[in-house]
């Protein structure tokens, strides 16, 4: 965090307290350069791993990009944006959980799939078909198998509507 009246990049904690919002915390700093001191606001997403993707680079975690995806998977399904939301707190309270420092792209994945699947099963194969890019046909139809086997309400409903319809 750069010192706002010198720039510098060096500071010093004096102060760290909760934010009236639980998920931010207020850190009152001063300047190693100048003495000047300085208040930030951080939420607790700085605590967060930084995400291995794939190719083994490394890029900060990003609440972002989660809810988009989450959102992506779940365009016109029904799922309130508070069952989003709390998707998306669970699945980071699992990442701080491990308390790494850094963790696999796929990790999270898989958690966000684990939502998925609670909120909505349509939203959960869409996301795994992308996210695990069925190559293997035979894996995908043991999926779609699996779940069929497990009826969720959702699945209650949309049969009562087909039976409404007729
Ligand atoms: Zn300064």
């Amino acid at each position: 965090m750069r010192c706002p009246f010198c720039g510098a990049v060096e500071s010093k904690v004096i102060d760290s307290r909760l934010g009236g919002d639980s998920d931010q915390v207020r850190r009152r700093r001063e300047c190693l350069e100048c003495l000047e001191r300085f208040t930030t606001y951080e939420t607790a997403e700085v605590n967060l791993p930084r995400v291995i993707k794939n190719r083994g680079n490394r890029e900060p975690f990003s609440e972002e990009k989660l809810l988009s995806g989450l959102q992506k998977a779940l365009e016109k399904r029904p799922v309130s944006v508070e069952e989003l939301d709390a998707a998306v707190a669970k699945i980071k309270h699992r990442c701080l959980q491990e308390g790494e420092r850094e963790i696999d792209a796929r990790q999270v994945g898989e958690w966000v799939m684990d939502e998925l699947r609670k909120l909505d099963k349509v939203a959960y194969i869409r996301f795994a078909s992308v996210y695990r890019s069925f190559e293997d046909v035979a894996a995908f139809r043991e999926m779609i198998e699996r779940l069929e086997k497990e009826p969720s309400s959702e699945d209650i409903r949309n049969q009562m509507s087909l039976l409404d319809d007729d």
